[in-house]
């Protein structure tokens, strides 16, 4: 029955680290305090989940188990305790300086081992042990470092307790050492996984994409059997495995519990965390906890964790990791990480929501315009074939009889029917510049096509060209370009005096290609500049009023110029005249 001269087993053992270091090192530290301490068994063990797991045991065997069988040492490796009870027992302890003296340990494990030694003569009670706690800078429990049965039997006197508390500091400050890089590591591994995770977020630009893109990563990275990733859009959330492909199928229930948990939750700054034993601690309504009972049982999952994605006080989605019965316990690192990607995620959510909705209200004017444009286009149509036939049938009765000719009814007719026309030519011109289908490019010397269609406008020997006379090749839309050339000529000359003369200038600057048409005209007032390019806006000034006009001139050349990418703007003064500028991307693409 004497295990320490008995057994000769040496096995030290310890659970799995992140640093391989880290395992060696522990059982080292717990065979030298077994050696010099003289002690039977020394184990060491560290506080995870309000659990104390043992890590590391040493010492020469010789233990039995409650039953009294001799037991080998692993078998005491992850036997596990609850904080609050180790804190019981060393509140009620012998204070030896850090050695704490236990002299009833029975209790402290779950199996209540004790070394098989024969202390009948001894002042040592066999179910005595020390105890030393290893504490971090806040004073809660890391680890706790266990020292079983004195091989002399004796209780340790003064001279002993200083040497043991010597050689118990030594090992506990290898155990936080130990808790320390494996705090770093996890951290490290947890803001990596965080880091690939969010930049995959980041390539997105939709708040679906970019829950698909992260849900992938995270299932790898955090080591869970599975995850959610909700938007809260309106009140239906959207649920997205994490193969980015939409779940519909999922109870209303559930949805309705992750709302309320979320936002529970991102209220608190927390995340919400449900295991299939444990209490829910955030606010259910009755027959929650049976229905996430049964969940967890149909998912065969253990635990749950909620992680709100929120943006300032609004809760946008969240992210539900799943984790099994037989994977580990969320560590506090891992529920730091899991607030923080929310936190993130949250913000890059809201912002990809905000250009979702942007894109949308741009799309539906586009439709929108689309549609405005067809109907105008439509519609002139059908006005342009009656309108051309009556002008014919006019204008023939007009030249084949004088007195016709002289009906100021029939003259009036004639007018207005050519105002028509030239209000429907330019109404398709409109359409046809907003019309996507329609927009063919070429390329096209700049020079030319604004010497060609300067020349047809009336009145074009007013006007002075200023070009390189080598051409200036862009790519662009011939009939749109030509329509901007002779809309800013023809109203340069309109809003001019009749002798005024008008420049034109073609130049070829680093980027792009410019156009100016300057006039010595009306001018245009301050506030009326922003409004010209305005489909129908046309001036409140009453000289300019009294020329005709549709005010669709510039609206289509406003439209031509965009569909180039490139960009109309006027500098004017009133009474002194305008200039208008074209700036024309090289390539229209
Ligand atoms: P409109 O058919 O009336 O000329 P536009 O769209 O071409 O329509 O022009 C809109 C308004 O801008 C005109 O009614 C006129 O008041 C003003 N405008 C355009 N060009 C000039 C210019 N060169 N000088 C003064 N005013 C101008």
């Amino acid at each position: 029955m004497s295990g320490f001269l008995a057994g000769q087993q040496r096995p030290a053992s310890v659970t799995t680290w992140a640093d391989p270091v880290i395992a060696p090192s522990l059982c080292m530290a717990a065979e030298s305090l077994c050696v010099f301490g003289g002690f039977l068994v020394v184990s060491i063990a560290v506080v995870r989940d309000d659990m104390v797991h043992n890590v590391a045991v040493s010492g020469a065997g010789g233990l039995i188990d409650p039953t009294g069988a001799p037991a080998p040492l692993p078998a005491f490796l992850d036997v596990s305790f609850p904080v609050r009870l180790a804190e019981r027992l060393l509140a009620s302890a012998e204070r030896w300086g850090a050695l704490h003296f236990l002299d009833q340990a029975r209790g402290i494990y779950r199996n209540e081992w004790t070394v098989d030694h024969d202390y009948r003569d001894a002042e040592w009670d066999v179910h005595s042990a020390l105890a030393v706690p290893v504490r971090d800078s806040s004073g809660s429990l890391r680890g706790l470092i266990r020292l079983d049965g004195p091989v002399d039997g004796r209780v340790p006197d003064e001279d002993a307790q200083t040497r043991l508390n010597e050689y118990a500091a030594q090992a506990a400050r290898v155990l936080l050492t130990a808790l320390e890089r494996e705090d770093y590591a996890d951290k490290l591994r947890l803001a990596e996984t965080a880091r690939q995770a969010l930049a995959r977020a980041s390539g997105t630009d939709s708040p679906r994409e970019t829950l698909g893109a992260v849900a992938d990563g995270l299932v790898g990275g955090l080591g869970l059997l599975g995850l959610r990733a909700t938007l809260f859009d309106g009140d239906v959330p959207k649920v997205f495995a994490s193969s980015g492909t939409v779940v519909d199928s999922e109870h209303p229930r559930l949805q309705a519990i992750r709302v309320r948990v979320a936002r529970y939750a991102w209220e608190h700054h927390t995340v919400a965390i449900t295991t299939a034993t444990e209490q829910i601690d955030f606010p259910l309504v009755a027959g929650d906890d049976e229905f996430l009972r049964a969940l967890f049982a149909e998912l065969d999952a253990s635990s749950i964790l909620v992680t709100p994605l929120g943006s300032g006080t609004e809760v946008l989605g969240a992210l539900t990791l799943y984790r099994r019965a037989d994977m580990p316990d969320w560590s506090p690192a891992e529920r730091a990480i899991a607030q923080e990607i929310g936190r993130d995620l949250g913000r890059v959510l809201g912002i990809s929501r905000a250009l979702e909705l942007e894109r949308e209200a741009a799309e539906r004017l586009r439709e929108l315009d689309a549609y405005k444009s067809q109907l105008i286009a439509t519609v002139a149509h059908e006005l342009k074939n009656p309108i051309a036939a009556i002008r014919v049938n006019l204008e023939d009765e007009m030249l084949r009889s004088p007195e016709a000719a002289a009906n100021p009814a029939l003259v009036a007719i004639d007018r207005g029917a050519a105002r028509a026309t030239a209000l429907i030519d330019e109404l398709l011109q409109l359409a046809a510049a907003s019309d996507p289908s329609n927009f063919p490019l070429d390329e096209i010397d700049l020079v030319e096509l604004v010497r060609e269609a300067v020349a047809q406008v009336p009145s074009s020997e007013r006007v002075r060209l200023e070009a390189p006379s080598d051409g200036l090749v862009l790519t662009g839309n011939r009939p749109g370009l030509q329509t901007v050339v002779t809309n800013l000529v023809t109203n340069a000359l309109k809003y001019s005096d009749e002798d005024g003369v008008v420049s034109v200038a073609v130049h070829a600057r680093a980027d792009d290609v410019e156009l100016t048409v300057t006039d010595h005209g009306l001018g245009i007032a301050p506030e009326e500049q922003e409004l010209i390019f305005q489909e129908f806006f046309r001036s409140s000034n009453p000289q300019a009023r009294r020329r005709p006009g549709t005010g669709l001139g510039l609206a289509i050349a406003d439209r031509v110029v965009q569909r180039h990418h490139g960009r109309i703007s006027v500098e004017s003064e009133l009474g002194e005249g305008s200039t208008f500028h074209v700036a024309l991307p090289r390539t229209a693409g």
